[in-house]
């Protein structure tokens, strides 16, 4: 049940959004008619909250009270129409009202729920204290990108970035001033990428860029952009942000996430090794 729920929601969120639309006015119509024909005997109205519920979740509370308001304008018309009678007339128009304000409030309900859930969804995929995407985000972008690389035959590349001497840095002017440190690299490089670009916190002073259909020379250029933006940082903050930098570019696209990593840190850890504070970089086929 579970799994079919979830193979329908993929669904659904995946369709165009006009046709959610309209299968739910299908389903709204399709229930009013059953509400007529049953005339009343079977409380059918209450199946009106599926394409409401369907309309509210995938496009909008909007269209939700729209539908809701339609939906118990057409429960009233063939309420009237019917010739039902009630003990008093003004009964008639209080269940109006109940059930109105029971699918409104459903829709609000409903609503908050979703924005709730994307609101943990998104948390659990940000770093906190930098507010870029965290590890777990990045692997899910980067296996997409794979994929993507592999069907369009481009190339990718990824640069792996770790802070020169931040342990000394922390240690010599204590840990607020190290994050204060690690968000303002992440604000300086996120606003110098391509909104395509994926650039993550992976680890405690390192980060993750993510240039999909992007070359070497691309790459060294993305770099070197950055590079700048950093040195503009240090001068305008006096923050001390020195970074080695390890660069691959992949012809053909990396086996794994994994395997993507793995060559972006080695030469990360060339860099390193070279002095710090300089970039290398390697092409893979
Ligand atoms: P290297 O140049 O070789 O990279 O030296 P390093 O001092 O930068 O060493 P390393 O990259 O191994 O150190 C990472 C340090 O980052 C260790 C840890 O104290 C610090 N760190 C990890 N997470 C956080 C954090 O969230 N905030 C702060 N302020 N520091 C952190
Ligand atoms: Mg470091």
């Amino acid at each position: 049940m579970r799994q079919a729920l979830i193979r329908l929601n993929k669904l659904l969120s995946r369709a165009d959004k006009n046709a959610v639309l309209v299968l739910s006015f299908l389903l709204l119509i399709l229930f009013i008619y059953l509400d007529h024909q049953t005339h009343f005997e079977i409380a059918i109205s209450f199946f009106y909250l599926i394409p409401i519920a369907l309309v509210t979740w995938y496009i909008g509370p909007k269209m939700g009270r729209i539908l809701a308001i339609l939906s118990i304008t057409a429960w009233l018309s063939f309420n009237l129409l019917s010739g039902r009678t009630y003990s008093q007339e003004f009964i008639r128009y209080i269940n109006v009202v109940v059930r109105l304000a029971l699918f409104l409030g459903i829709v609000e309900l409903l609503w908050e729920f979703k924005q709730a859930l994307l609101h943990e969804h998104n948390q659990s995929r940000t770093d906190h204290l930098t507010g870029i995407p965290n590890s777990r985000e990045f692997y899910d972008r980067a296996e997409m990108e794979i994929e993507r690389a592999r069907r369009n035959r481009t190339p990718l590349s990824l640069a792996y970035i770790d802070i020169d001497n931040f342990k000394q840095f922390n240690d010599s002017l204590g840990h607020s001033e190290g994050d204060k440190l690690l968000r303002s690299v992440a604000s300086v490089v996120s606003k110098r990428i391509r909104k395509i670009d994926v650039f993550a916190r992976i680890g405690g002073d390192e980060f993750v860029l993510l240039l999909p259909d992007t070359t070497q020379a691309g790459a060294l250029s993305a770099m070197q952009k950055v590079e700048q933006a950093i040195t503009e940082e240090v001068r305008t903050s006096s923050l001390p942000i020195m970074l080695s930098v390890g660069v691959a570019t992949f012809a053909s696209p990396p086996s794994s996430v994994d395997a993507m990593l793995q060559r972006a840190d080695q030469l990360m850890y060339q860099s390193k090794q070279l002095g710090r504070n300089r970039i290398s970089s390697a092409e893979y086929d």
